[in-house]
């Protein structure tokens, strides 16, 4: 056999993979939309039937065997070509897939499952204690699963590349540590500032019809297309690529409150535009045709949902239309004002609530502890009084019960370490690329004051959508901005546009 024949062979195999996984991406999207609640149990059956298919065709030895007689053939010769990108790729998922033993991925899946029923009951009734011993039991089965794909340095970076493939704890410590304290100091800043913002502005009626309408306008400046993709609505907003030509984002109205399905419909449509961007039709089922990690992925949606969809060149443009749209609640609002409010910031005990500024603390916090869990530098038992005490002096205020601290996220309780970061990640990814954007493309927020957003769409699809899986993160970043992971841009973001708004 050729290495030509063998390659398409590979590739054969992992399209008839990917047509398993976007069949399931088809069934979850309908069971978050329009599945009847008692079809749940059935379509459970389905996906991990569905599952299951794909593990053991992507596991089978003859991948493994054509990728390792690819691997000294001529196709690897120039590493960014395609063909080498997808072999060094499947290599890797190929690895970390069969080095797992079936029974410790059986007894993952047995014990998430419990500790989600009592993370539950925990969360409600604010009782970590109950909590406790199933953490410690997800932590040691993530012990397991860090040894059995072996690790260079501490077993996080094994949990990390899950997420975030060839990032390392060393890699980003330091950057986080930075952002951290001076988002600490911002925020004093912030806190102590003369001016205010009035966030009573948003929080009036405004009725979900027309913030549908105002959304879907948005969404299709940003370039979304609505022939190969959809918007509907859900209980937690996601976007699913489900494969070339079909591309869904879902999110949720709040008639109270204006930012929610605002921002959270930029935010999807901005993974939109990364999923129908990457090179599917060419690329389909192999790693040139996904994205590189969910650091970049969230580098994406947050550039459209803060740097475009917060800024005030964005809204020169589409207040008026807002403005007339909800004729009564913004009935006299100045734009100042409502850029005020978009833009408030006030530190709060919930993650998924939190504004852009105080959003990286709640996630800097998880990591560090998440980290030393792992490490066995903190006990489990040790979490609450931990999880409070920075809570306090990164934030400013006093948790008052665990269901407001350290029991609000269900991760941990699904087996989800190493993930928090990305969330990070993504913002200062997010303002490293934006940067990059505004000195290549001079003009680009007089584009924005005139409702014109297609270009940054251009220059992203350019030069990170097209890319697939060429680059992994750290790389790709310095290959689009000439520097590695930097806090810097977002700092200096923040403290220009907080500086205007609260006058410091
Ligand atoms: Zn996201």
């Amino acid at each position: 056999m050729s290495a030509k024949e063998q390659y398409d062979e590979l590739t054969q195999r992992t399209r008839e993979v990917a047509l398993l996984g976007s069949t399931s991406a088809v069934l979850h999207w309908d069971q978050e939309t329009y599945m009847p609640p008692e079809g749940n149990e059935l379509r459970s059956e389905q996906l991990s039937m569905l599952a299951g298919m794909a593990h053991d065709k992507f596991t089978d030895k003859r991948i493994g065997d054509l990728i390792a007689g690819l691997e000294s053939s001529d196709l690897v010769k120039d590493p960014l070509s395609p063909e080498a990108v997808n072999i060094r790729e499947l290599r890797h998922q190929y690895d970390k897939e069969t080095k797992l033993p079936k029974s410790l991925v059986e007894e993952m899946t047995r014990t998430t499952s419990r500790a989600q029923k009592e993370w539950v009951q925990a969360r409600k009734d604010s009782d970590f204690k109950r909590f406790q011993p199933w953490l410690e039991k997800v932590l040691e089965l993530k012990r397991q699963q860090a040894e059995a794909y072996g690790y260079e340095g501490e077993p996080y970076n094994a949990l990390l590349d899950d997420y975030e493939p060839g990032a390392t704890v060393d890699d980003i410590e330091k950057v986080f540590a930075n952002l951290r304290d001076e988002l600490v100091d911002l925020l004093d800043k912030i806190k102590g500032a003369p001016k205010q913002p009035d966030v009573s502005i948003v929080e009036r009626e405004y009725d979900v019809d027309k913030q549908k309408i105002f959304g879907e306008m948005v969404a299709s400046a940003m370039g979304f297309n609505f022939k190969a993709g959809r918007l509907d609505i859900t209980t937690h907003p996601f976007c699913t690529g489900i494969g070339y030509g079909d591309t869904r984002i879902l999110t949720r109205y709040n008639p109270k409150r204006l930012n929610d399905a605002l921002f959270g419909t930029m935010h999807e449509a901005g993974h939109g535009l990364y999923e129908s961007g990457l090179p599917k039709t060419d690329h389909f089922g192999t790693p040139m045709g996904e994205s590189v990690s969910l650091g970049i992925h969230e580098s994406q949606s947050r550039m459209w949902e803060n740097q475009v969809g917060r800024s005030k060149p964005f809204w020169q443009h589409f207040f008026p239309i807002l403005q007339n749209l909800f004729k009564e609640s913004l009935h006299g609002v100045k734009l100042d004002d409502f850029y005020a409010a978009i833009n408030n910031v006030a530190p709060s005990y919930i993650r998924v609530e939190a504004d852009e500024c105080t959003y990286n603390l709640h996630i800097l916090l998880r990591f560090e502890l998440e980290r030393a869990l792992l490490r066995g530098d903190l006990k489990p038992a040790d979490v609450p009084d931990e999880w409070n005490s920075r809570f306090e002096k990164y934030l400013g205020i006093k948790v008052d019960k665990d269901s407001n601290g350290c029991l609000q996220d269900v991760h941990w309780s699904f087996g989800l370490v190493g993930y928090f970061p990305t969330y990070t990640l993504g913002n200062i990814y997010s303002a490293q690329f934006f940067n990059q954007a505004k000195k290549e493309l001079p003009d680009l927020e007089q584009q924005f004051e005139r409702g014109e957003l297609v270009n940054l769409r251009h220059w992203l699809k350019e030069k990170i959508h097209s890319q697939g899986q060429r680059f992994r993160a750290t790389d790709l970043v310095e290959e689009v901005t000439g520097s590695p992971l930097d806090h810097r841009p977002t700092i200096d973001y923040m403290k220009a546009k907080y500086g205007e708004i609260y006058g410091f």
